[in-house]
């Protein structure tokens, strides 16, 4: 399993203003939707092609297209969906999923509460969206939620991820690559990512 650090200059400088506590809610949620974008360029860049005749205005030609578009993209609620907009904007036919998943605030172990994957995400190519890959128990359900299902191959996108998430989702789901545009140093004793950028549902939402 491989875990990608998006190294970009606008990745580095929009996260650069995410982690800033001074940023306000509508331009951390625009941010979260721009860094979602560059994430997603990256983790679809293994994305099978096929290659298929055009007729251009001069002469007919073979192209490349991405093999039968079949992609299913799964936010986990609520904070992943901040970034379904930026993926959307760069793969429009992708179908949608969502994981409804909050963190019990004592025992940070992920409770569902939503679940809705498209019927056929068995011939798709997995997404999953969690903006903070902190204790790794969100995304290790989110991702074994969306392997039962069926999916033929499963990612994760999260913009911040700590050591500790990482190690946990390598030793459950080893085969799913991880990008993201930080690994940061740790988590601190509440389960925060540090330095991270706080609690990401709340700055996207404004309910903090
Ligand atoms: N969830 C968040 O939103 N932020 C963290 O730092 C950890 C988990």
């Amino acid at each position: 399993m491989s875990v990608t650090e998006v190294d970009h200059p606008l990745v580095r400088h929009k996260l650069s203003y995410l982690r800033d506590r001074r940023t306000s809610t509508g331009d951390f949620r625009r941010l979260v939707r721009e860094l979602t974008a560059l994430l997603t360029y990256e983790a679809t860049k293994e994305l099978p092609t096929e290659t298929v005749r055009v007729e251009t205005p001069l002469e007919w030609t073979e192209v490349e297209r991405i093999q039968g578009k079949k992609v299913a993209v799964c936010p986990v609620l609520r904070a992943g969906l901040g970034m379904l907009d930026g993926f959307l904007g760069l793969v429009s036919g992708a179908r949608v999923g969502f994981i409804g998943l909050f963190r019990d605030e004592a025992t940070l172990e992920p409770v569902e509460y939503y679940m809705k994957l498209p019927s056929d995400i068995g011939v798709r190519d997995a997404i999953v969206l969690d903006p903070m890959l902190a204790t790794g128990n969100s995304a290790v359900a989110a991702v074994s939620a969306v392997k039962a299902a069926g999916a033929r191959s499963v990612r994760l996108i999260s913009l911040v991820a700590a050591p500790e998430g990482i190690e946990r989702l390598q030793t459950e789901h080893p085969d799913v690559p991880i990008f993201c545009a930080s690994v940061d140093r740790e988590l601190n004793e509440r389960g925060y990512i540090v330095p991270g950028l706080g609690d990401a549902g709340d700055r996207l939402y404004g309910t903090k």
